[in-house]
């Protein structure tokens, strides 16, 4: 799969740029954040309108749509953990398993005007969660089974990443076309 397992460590993102996608998270201002999610996911709604969303390219790599309904879940996980950090101390993240996920959830049968609406809206909430955090707040701590820690900032920073990286997996270059 052209998918990384959420084992495998991509916190590198954090610190220079990514050499697939392009995008440097390293460069991200926080505040920034929200703005990029909210744009991302108009991005994706033009993607999930293609006539051709369900064909994977290639038998091992996603179909747009397996992407898309993805990228949709990634922002409603990293709004749990968000909400996690907030009220818990050092939390614990519960483990993903994405490709299990996507073939479970039957992610290529699913409606594609019906994803564009729900990954609008995870997208905004997810975005509307790091925009009300306040500066004190940010460096409140979570932290994955493997050990790795992220602050708010970080994990801002570190998600961000995603919706815009698969962009590039679809064919899109950011900034996009909603840019
Ligand atoms: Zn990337």
């Amino acid at each position: 799969m052209a998918i990384t397992p959420d084992g495998k460590d991509w916190t590198w993102v954090l610190d220079r740029p990514c050499p697939e996608c392009g995008f440097d998270a390293s460069t991200v201002v926080y505040d920034e954040v929200p703005t990029l999610t909210r744009r991302a996911a108009a991005v994706w709604s033009d993607v999930l309108r293609r006539t051709d969303v369900a064909t994977r390219p290639d038998p091992s790599v996603w179909s747009p749509l397996e992407y898309s309904a993805h990228v949709r879940d990634v922002c409603r996980i990293f709004t749990i953990r968000l909400a996690l950090m907030l009220s818990d101390d050092e939390p614990v993240f519960a483990d993903w398993d994405q490709d299990a996920t996507a073939v479970r959830a039957r992610y290529n049968h699913e409606d594609p005007a019906a994803v564009a609406v729900a990954l609008t809206d995870a997208a905004d909430a997810v975005a509307s969660g790091f925009a009300g955090i306040d500066v004190a707040r940010r460096d409140r701590v979570g932290l994955r089974s493997d050990g790795h820690s992220f602050t708010v900032e970080s994990l801002a920073r570190y998600f961000v990443h995603d919706p815009i990286h698969h962009l590039h997996d679809v064919g899109v270059p950011w900034p996009g076309r909603a840019g």
